[in-house]
């Protein structure tokens, strides 16, 4: 049964639902040069680190705003003026780094596969050797715009062996999929608190090589997302430049407690896996197609294909599972009309089954009959 909630679940790419512990974090104010905001900041970004499996070799440095402010830090600090990066595509988001890297008149060429595929190893490893001038590659993880899962170990293998740079956008896959820079060489990844780590909103943060953030003094086409500024500046005296996001981290590290009390990424990948699968068996079983195939699917956020029946209107769906408690997304594919449920987040399997229910109850409220796509 669904059963109408007052604040109502995110099942979307972001923001996400954080739990009632995250939230009563955010409960007091901090000074920013107070002896104990900096020891938790310090704290927080120690264990960044170590979930990327970075120590010694890597540094986390947060940026304030969303994932995109960081993303962009990152490909302005450390993609100079007289390099060249090959940029991943296969969605929005890799769409979107290519568009950062054109603004800032970095140089850059794209390796451009359909929504609904991985960007291949061997393709990658034929762009490098063929263009010597390619000194990065960057990636998403994750492609939230589909759902869809690159392969990342197999791409940083390729860039490495090529000794190229890589750059990761790990937004929807960092704290709930591995990402172990021991295993998978990186320069940088990025992500945010609000996405796997179920944080609030408000800050991004990158994973940097120590080297590669060492010598990318004076790089960056920006005062506030200079990255390097941003860490030794931080090194230095443990204050962010400009006011920090006080209570955000402090609602991260009150979401990283609870990252370790679930039992790390491992456990928050399972429980995410069976968000997952609740939702697509049980979405599947009212006639739904996903995008997808299971096995190249993150399970993180699903797209689902538009029912064929010209009784389905998104517009109308979405307002119907939202008088429920359930804010899922519209699609964001160029090519397939589909929406978007997605199941991270501080959810369960009661809330998966609960939009199911949901789902079944709006669609017979609608008349649709038929719900798989033309
Ligand atoms: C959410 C997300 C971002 C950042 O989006 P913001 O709206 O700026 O937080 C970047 N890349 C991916 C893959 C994402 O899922």
């Amino acid at each position: 049964m669904s059963t109408k909630r007052r604040v109502p679940w995110l099942l979307t790419p972001g923001p996400l639902t954080t739990s009632a512990a995250t939230k009563e974090a955010m409960g007091r104010d901090w000074g920013s040069r107070d002896a104990d905001f900096i020891a938790m900041n310090r704290r927080v970004r120690d264990r960044l680190v170590a979930i990327a499996g970075g120590e010694g070799s890597h540094v986390a440095v947060p940026v304030q705003g969303s994932g995109t402010f960081a993303v962009e830090a990152v490909l302005g600090t450390l993609v100079p003026d007289g390099v060249k990066a090959l940029v991943l595509i296969n969605g929005a988001y890799g769409r979107r780094m290519a568009r950062i890297l054109e603004i800032m008149g970095r140089a850059y060429v794209t390796l451009e596969t359909p929504e609904d595929t991985p960007p291949a190893a061997a393709e990658v490893d034929a762009a490098l050797a063929a263009d010597p001038a390619l000194t990065h590659v960057a990636v998403v993880h994750c492609e939230t715009t589909s759902g869809i899962l690159n392969p990342i170990a197999e791409i940083a293998e390729v860039v490495a062996r090529r000794r190229r740079r890589l750059i990761i956008d790990a937004m929807s896959t960092f704290g709930a999929l591995p990402l172990d820079a021991r295993e998978v060489p990186f320069d940088a990844a990025v992500a945010s608190a609000n996405k796997c780590l179920e944080g609030a909103p408000g800050m991004g943060f990158a994973i940097v090589g120590k080297e590669a953030l060492a010598t990318s003094r004076g790089n960056a086409h920006s005062l506030s997302l200079d990255l390097f500024d941003q860490w030794t500046a931080m090194e230095g005296n443990g204050q962010w430049r400009f006011t920090p996001p006080t209570h955000v981290v402090a609602a991260l590290d009150a979401a990283l407690d609870q990252l370790d009390a679930e039992g790390g990424v491992a456990a928050r990948g399972a429980r995410y896996a069976a968000n997952c699968r609740v939702l697509t068996e049980g979405m599947r079983g009212l006639g739904f197609h996903t995008l997808l195939p299971d096995a190249l699917q993150a399970p993180t956020i699903v797209t689902f294909l538009t029912p064929a029946d010209a009784a389905f209107r998104f517009e109308e769906f979405y307002a119907a599972l939202a008088g429920r408690g359930y804010l899922i997304y519209p699609g964001k594919l160029t090519k397939a009309d589909s929406f978007r449920i997605g199941c991270m987040g501080a959810l369960g399997e009661p809330e998966m089954r609960g939009v199911v229910a949901a789902v079944a109850e709006v669609v017979g409220e609608m008349g649709v009959t038929r719900t798989a796509p033309g």
